[in-house]
């Protein structure tokens, strides 16, 4: 067996035999000619030349060997549904669906916006996108409508495909007037929505724009449409994703490189073999989503579970009951949903049969000591965290197991994966920095596969937004801070940026600003995040009001407190909703009019601001501290 160190040096070293190698994971129509061409950095295009296709790689390359074995296991705790489809089922449902989206004009290169809740028609839909040939951009199913118009105008659509509603916690999240919302919106016209009745929320079929998908897809039932094969570099999606500024970026990826490095991912990283179960508990409108639910279990022959539902409904037993009752060997949540769990009667873990589960990844936050150290005596299995963006596609430090059994660190998510030319550098200098110490995590060109090609349609803000932020050097920031020690094991420290985590969701604290902002009565807001038990961060706005004197009248300030949220709400989408909204008479600033946000997120965790001797006025601190008056770090 190679060692790790080996393994990742020849990655780095060499990485076109590296990845020449990992390419025969997959199908390709067409061998490509350049494993990667290195021409215009910071752009790197893998496999150039070769033509392949997602959707042949995840379901038509296993007909031979596994029609018959399951390939998507679905379960709903909202609605009570549970299917299973069959890799030779799952063809035939994505080829319905691809008829279905050719007969309303999608081809290759168009945009396909899908704004769908957790059914495997989402799952089509991804997949019957990638055999067309055409490009997906997943919205999740919380966001809001101006959230969603924003994303309509820039990814410009051919076709929408949405739900009549979603369901979380028992609530029916009705669809339709939130995409009629978004439509009247968007500067866009997007020709086609096509709707897929659950039957949750009332008939709205009459709308004119309206498309009903299952009378077409009776229509085209037995239907085979090819696959069309697209060059490694053509893109596959569009995911956007938050950034400092109000703009949501669209994270462009390609179609060659991101199946071969799902494919590697899956031996080196996740020990998935054809035949195994997979459940990765996120929504398929985040990036975890797409690779680990979607298109790596597939890909490498795997069973995927996709689960609509909460991890506490109808109790905090059910993903304990699904891995028994699936017989689950893999399973991928984030921390949120364990300390979740942890709140939960502990016995429920051990009612189930856990046998048949190897391991457990967690992902998309940082994972604090205490719940890693209750999972993993919990379980008595291996827990690995592993950190990565959706602009990497796939975890760029975790334990690769499948190379060699390292140890885990608590506190680490693990060391470099393969072709991840991880190094952590001074913010000022550019220079690396010693074992220790602390910098910005940062990767050399180029990229390895995989990861984002581009933002979409903006070729220039690729450059300016990742590749221009470290003084004296053309390198890529993730934006986290970190420290590696001698062993290469990276500690995560928080964003460098105005980006903030909450429960495994990224949210750019600009984003709230915007939405707030937006509010006649507001003047000047200030928004940060703040450590919270449960879910990692929070949000907390502080508001400075138009004109008006802060009211004394409590009742009245926490009316307009909760209406200034559920501006946010309306915006943005629920997970945006600041845990809370302050009136303030005045924000802390330096005399140049620089905002203090370090100081006010001290403060709202109860810490100390330390000195601010360019502070303009220290009242504005004071005030922050009584408005907050005890509350802070829970
Ligand atoms: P997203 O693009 O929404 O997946 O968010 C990516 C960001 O989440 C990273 O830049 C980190 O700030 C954070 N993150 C993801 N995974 C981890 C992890 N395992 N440990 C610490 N932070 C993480």
């Amino acid at each position: 067996m190679t060692s790790y160190r080996d393994f990742h040096r020849r990655s780095i070293e060499n990485p076109e035999d590296f990845w020449r190698e990992e390419a025969r994971r997959i199908h390709w129509h067409t061998p490509f000619d350049d494993v990667l061409d290195r021409s215009n950095p910071p752009f790197a295009r893998w496999f150039v030349g070769g033509r392949t296709n997602l959707c042949h790689n995840a379901v038509d390359r296993h007909l031979a060997e596994r029609a018959q074995q399951n390939a998507l296991v679905y379960v709903s705790t909202e609605t009570g549904i549970e299917r299973r489809y069959t890799y030779a089922e799952l063809y035939g449902e994505i080829n319905r669906m691809a008829a279905v989206m050719r007969s309303l004009g999608v081809k290759r290169g168009d945009v396909v916006l899908l704004y769908l809740p957790m059914i495997p028609e989402a799952l089509f839909a991804m997949l019957a996108c990638a055999r067309l040939g055409a490009i997906h951009s997943v919205v999740f199913g919380g966001f809001a409508a101006p959230n969603l118009a924003a994303r309509i105008d820039d990814a410009k659509p051919v076709l929408i495909v949405t739900a009549d509603a979603g369901a979380r916690g028992g609530k029916v999240i009705d669809y339709t007037p939130l995409i009629d919302e978004a439509l009247a919106r968007a500067t866009h016209q997007t020709p086609h929505v096509l709707l897929i009745d659950r039957q949750l929320a009332p008939e709205r079929l009459n709308a004119h724009y309206l498309v009903a998908y299952e009378p077409l897809r009776e229509q085209f039932f037995d239907v085979h449409v090819p696959c069309e094969w697209l060059e490694s570099n053509e893109p596959s999606y569009v995911l956007y994703t938050s950034g400092t500024t109000g703009k949501p970026k669209g994270v462009q990826r390609d179609v060659g490189g991101y199946a071969v490095a799902l494919a590697a991912s899956m031996e080196h990283i996740f020990e998935g073999k054809p035949g195994d179960t997979m459940f990765t508990a996120s929504d398929v409108g985040w990036v975890v989503g797409h690779s680990y639910i979607i298109y790596a279990p597939l890909i490498a022959g795997l069973t995927t579970v996709m689960y609509e539902g909460t991890p506490i409904r109808p109790d905090g037993g059910i993903w304990w009951r699904l891995v028994e009752q699936h017989k689950i060997n893999l399973m991928f949540t984030a921390p949120t949903a364990l300390r979740v769990l942890k709140k939960q009667d502990p016995a429920l873990l051990k009612k189930s049969d856990l046998s048949s589960l190897r391991t457990l990844f967690l992902a998309g936050e940082p994972l604090d000591e205490p719940t890693a150290a209750w999972i993993a005596d919990a379980l008595g299995k291996p827990v690995i965290d592993n950190y990565w963006q959706t602009e990497t596609g796939w975890p760029m430090l975790a334990i690769p197991r499948g190379v060699e059994t390292l140890r885990s660190k608590l506190g680490s998510p693990g060391v470099p994966s393969a072709g991840f030319n991880l190094t952590l550098r001074n913010e000022l200098t550019g220079d690396a920095c010693a074992p220790r110490e602390k910098g910005v995590l940062t990767l050399d060109y180029p990229l390895p596969p995989g990861c984002m090609s581009t933002v979409w349609g903006d070729d220039s803000r690729f450059v300016s937004t990742y590749w221009s932020s470290i003084p004296n050097q053309q390198v890529y920031s993730t934006f986290d801070w970190g420290v590696q020690d001698e062993d290469g094991y990276v500690t995560i420290l928080g964003r460098t940026d105005d980006v903030i985590n909450v429960a495994g969701h990224r949210l750019g604290t600009r984003e709230i600003e915007e939405a707030l902002s937006s509010h006649a009565a507001v003047a000047e807001v200030a928004v940060v995040g703040v450590t919270d038990a449960l879910k990692g961060q929070v949000a907390m706005a502080f508001v400075v009001l138009r004109g008006a004197q802060i009211s004394a009248d409590s009742s009245e300030r926490a009316r307009l407190e909760a209406e200034l949220s559920a501006t946010v709400e309306r915006q943005l989408g629920a997970i945006a909703r600041p845990a809370r909204v302050v009136v303030v008479s005045m924000l802390p600033k330096t005399r140049s009019g620089k905002m203090l946000r370090r100081a006010i997120a001290a403060l709202a965790e109860g810490r100390d601001p330390g000195d601010l001797p360019t502070i303009e006025d220290p009242a504005a601190l004071l005030q922050i501290r009584e408005a907050l008056g005890g509350i802070g770090a829970n």
